[in-house]
């Protein structure tokens, strides 16, 4: 008879540094207290044993690789067809047999290729109904635990007392997947690893893989050596992959770090939670212990009671808290409507952003304004992270639970944020929200050193480390991590914000088109009620005359006074329609742009503004640039200024006007005249607002149309002016190239 060994295909040098990609679902070898054999799918010949199956079967008479299953175990009274046809149905079929007077339990399953049975042997005896209460019994009081904490504890101590382990441990998975232990129920004499942490390498990766597969898995005695599986001729070369069997044989490297631990047996219960190994249930024993494959059942459907409790659990945690912020985030929404500005809404009331999440600290950046709330890094510090995360991400959101690794200058205020979340308002990431999270200095106590988790022994060979020695570790600089949750809220509030911006954009469109209708409404109004003014005051005008020239002669004192008072309202009153109508005319303008000369345009004003003042001295600078504008507005802007840089000089003692230009943009009207205190530097610009009394005359709209003027070109005006000394109007129109 030819033996072939499927151990071929399994490589020879495994070690630690390529333990992580050691095939060990076909690893080629059972654990000793087992049998295995397998047989083709369509003629049920044997394909593969395991070495030590004559303990079971007369091996001497039968020539293995020839005989169809079911021959073999006619032997032994066991009629295996009607077993493997259940296979048909299902991915399990198990059931207690008796071989040569001891009972085994035979587990048969299948892959694509051949029927798998195993064979264990079972000398437990469980009374089944007693089992079962216990079970429905160990459920409820699951199930009715309030913390993951106490849910925790719990299965570790019932499943102590039930399968009596030494030592029963919950090791959780970090998002590193290394892991810690966050409960345990030991014997007394041993010492606690409760809160040790363990490096990932510690379970690598496919190994994490196989316990996805199948939940609950034993190694009944760690110093055992494992038999080999021989495979037909046929087989040889086609691995048999062991991921559901019962039996399979556990890693060498895994053995070794399970004997440098002195541990002699294990079980280990997959935690999966939503498709995903959340933890362990870790059970060692000090010498060789066996859990029948009933036991391991239950064991393995209590552990699927506990997953799915604590799935239930953390669902209905993270629901309480999405019903909270959502709430907080209507609230600050609905405060941000009312109050029509996002800085007030987010933190003027009883709820701010900073209830949104579990930050300690927020700042809301708009406008180039600062405002913040709760414990956060001076504004300056704000700034220059805020500069800091718009360059490193190209992202609209960036959080971080470790900023002084990114952002080394964060460390000085790494006790008030070491961690940031940062929402920019829009893409060009000039407004923002951020939260801080202050630092939380963490110990974090090894099972050995993780930095060396492998040992080398004097012969260069590398093994699994000896030494399990608590070793602490203190993590700096990082805060409590940001939860997806958080997160979520966040993006929410922001789409949130935005919603409320475009609406708001949409009303101030509105509004604006409105203002504008109404603006013009004005203007027509305000131009034809001033036109409609010019008849009865042509009648007024025409009638005083008409009393001053026939009729004056015969009047009293008071008669001629009030008649002079008539004409000369009449006419004042013309210049203030003349102002109105200009002012209002200019709304409805279309500029007309080009290069044109401002000495031209003072050349042509001045002979009409020169008859009234006669006595000022005008000087036009000869340097001048042209401007680029509406030459006729720009006439009208020339016209105030100078009448007014004309009008408040006229009476000093040498009055004098210069026109020039400060750049190529911008020009000057410069008085040595009566100037005014700066306090009203913005005022006289509106319509109506006259410093001086009827001393000088004017209607008080001048300055109005100068603005308008400039206004319309995009332009700007303003003024420097000193009491007694004059006044200097600057302006530009724009700036164009
Ligand atoms: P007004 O018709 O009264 O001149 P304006 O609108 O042109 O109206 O100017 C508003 C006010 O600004 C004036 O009443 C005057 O008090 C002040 N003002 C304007 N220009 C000058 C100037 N060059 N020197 C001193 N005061 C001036």
């Amino acid at each position: 008879m030819k033996n072939f060994s499927p151990s071929t295909l399994y490589p020879k040098n495994v070690d630690l540094t390529n333990c992580d990609k050691e095939p060990i679902h076909i690893i080629g070898k059972l654990q000793k207290r087992g049998y295995l054999v397998s047989c083709n799918l369509q003629n049920l010949n044997i394909t593969r044993y395991s070495e030590h199956i004559g303990d079971i079967f007369d091996l001497n008479h039968i020539a293995f690789f020839e005989q169809p299953i079911h021959a073999i175990f006619e032997k032994i009274d066991i009629d295996i067809l009607v077993i493997l046809d259940y296979l048909k149905e299902k991915k399990v079929v198990y059931q207690e047999v008796v071989i040569n007077s001891s009972k085994f339990t035979l587990i048969a399953h299948k892959n694509e290729l051949e029927y798998i049975i195993e064979l264990e042997p079972n000398p437990i005896h469980i009374d089944p109904f007693e089992y079962q209460l216990q079970l429905s019994d160990i459920a409820t009081q699951i199930n009715e635990k309030d913390t993951l904490q106490d849910k925790c504890d719990y299965a570790a101590s019932w499943i102590k007392q039930y399968l009596e382990y030494d030592r029963v441990m919950i090791y959780k998975f970090d998002a590193d997947w290394n892991g810690s232990v966050i409960a345990e129920s030991k014997e007394n004499h041993l010492e606690s690893w409760l809160g040790l942490h363990y490096p990932s390498t510690d379970i690598p990766q496919q190994a994490r893989k196989l316990f996805l597969k199948q939940g609950v898995r034993i190694i009944d005695n760690v110093n055992s050596d494992p038999v080999s599986i021989l495979s037909s001729e046929a087989m040889s070369e086609i691995p048999l992959d062991l991921s559901n069997s019962e039996l399979r044989a556990v890693s060498p490297i895994h053995i070794e770090y399970l004997q440098n631990m002195k541990v002699g047996a294990t079980l280990t219960a997959a935690i999966v939670i939503n498709k995903s190994l959340w933890g362990l249930i870790a059970c060692h024993h000090y010498s060789s212990r066996f859990i029948n494959f009933y036991q391991r059942l239950s064991c393995k459907f209590l552990t699927q009671i506990f997953s799915t409790s604590i799935l239930l659990d953390s669902k209905n945690t993270v629901l309480d808290q999405i019903k909270n912020s959502a709430k907080v985030r209507t609230i600050l929404i609905d405060q941000i409507t009312q109050e029509k500005d996002i800085t007030l809404g987010l933190s003027r009331f009883e709820y701010t952003i900073n209830d949104l999440t579990n930050a300690t600290g927020a700042a809301i950046y708009i406008d180039n304004d600062l405002t913040l709330l709760g414990s956060c890094p001076e504004p300056a510090r704000i700034k220059e992270l805020l500069e800091f995360i718009k360059t490193s991400t190209p992202d609209i959101i960036y959080y971080t639970e470790s900023l002084s690794e990114h952002f080394p200058i964060a460390k000085s205020y790494k006790s008030i944020a070491s961690g940031v979340l940062c929402q920019f308002i829009s893409k060009t990431k000039k407004d923002a929200l951020i939260w801080f999270k202050p630092e939380v200095i963490q110990t974090v106590n090894w099972a050995g050193n993780p930095e060396k988790t492998v040992t080398v022994d004097k012969d260069h060979k590398l093994s699994p480390r000896k030494s399990f020695e608590k070793w602490s570790v203190e993590h700096e600089g990082k805060s409590e991590p940001w939860t997806d949750q958080e997160i979520a809220e966040v993006v929410s509030l922001h789409k949130n914000i935005t919603d409320v911006i475009i609406e708001k954009y949409n009303e101030v469109r509105e509004l604006n088109a409105k203002l504008k209708m109404a603006y013009e409404e004005l203007e027509s109004f305000s131009y034809s009620v001033s036109h409609d003014l010019r008849a009865p005051l042509r009648g007024i005008d025409g009638f005083a005359h008409i009393i001053k020239e026939e009729y004056f002669e015969s009047l009293d004192d008071f008669g001629k006074d009030s008649i002079k008072t008539i004409i000369d309202s009449v006419e004042k009153m013309n210049a203030l329609i003349d102002d109105i109508l200009e002012y209002s005319g200019l709304g409805k303008k279309q500029l007309q742009f080009r290069y044109f000369s401002l000495p031209k345009i003072v050349n042509e004003i001045l002979p009409d503004l020169k008859k009234l003042y006669k006595n000022v001295t005008i000087v036009i600078s000869e340097d001048m640039p042209e401007i680029y504008g509406d030459r006729n507005i720009t006439g009208l802007l020339m016209k105030n200024l100078l009448e007014n840089a004309m009008k408040y000089s006229s009476k000093k003692e040498e009055p004098l006007v210069t026109i020039g230009s400060l750049t190529k943009n911008t020009f000057f009207v410069k008085d040595n005249g009566i100037g005014f205190n700066m306090k009203h530097k913005k005022t006289i610009f509106g319509v109506f607002n006259r410093l001086v009394t009827d001393e000088y005359k004017g209607s008080g709209i001048g300055l109005a149309i100068a603005k308008r003027v400039v206004d319309k070109h995009n332009g700007k005006i303003w003024v420097e002016s000193l009491e007694n000394k004059g006044s200097t109007f600057y302006f530009n129109l724009g700036t164009h190239e």
